[in-house]
């Protein structure tokens, strides 16, 4: 679970909150596994199957967001660190 598995850049806010999206499905098809008697391979596989597309997409979402804000493009620099932060200080204040 967690950044043992799917590390990302810190942006977004997605890591942890990943990390927990984890655990919940897991404790939770573990558990009823234990309860029905079924097999734990099977519960782990069917949370694999549920987990890494959603966790990979939220390390592609945090990658594709860091290469945002290190691009070279110049447009989109200006756009990032000059017309937003400017906008911002305008609707915020
Ligand atoms: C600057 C920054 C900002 C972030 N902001 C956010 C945010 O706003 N929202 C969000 O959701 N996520 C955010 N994250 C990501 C989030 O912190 C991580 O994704 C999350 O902490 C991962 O949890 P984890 O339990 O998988 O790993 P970790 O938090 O790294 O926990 C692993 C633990 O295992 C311990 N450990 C390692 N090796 C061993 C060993 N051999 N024996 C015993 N213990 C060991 C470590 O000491 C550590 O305590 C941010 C990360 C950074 C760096």
């Amino acid at each position: 679970m967690g950044d043992a598995v799917h590390a990302m850049p810190p942006l977004g806010a997605h890591g942890g909150n990943t990390a927990l999206r984890d655990a919940a499905p897991l404790a939770a098809k573990l558990e009823h596994a234990v309860a029905q008697g079924e097999s734990l391979e099977h519960a782990l596989s069917v949370y694999q199957d549920e987990m890494v597309p959603y966790a990979f997409r939220a390390v592609d979402d945090a990658s594709k967001q860091v290469r945002r804000l290190t691009g070279s493009n110049p447009v989109q620099r200006w756009i990032l660190l000059r017309a937003l932060p400017r906008l911002h200080r305008v609707t915020v204040s």
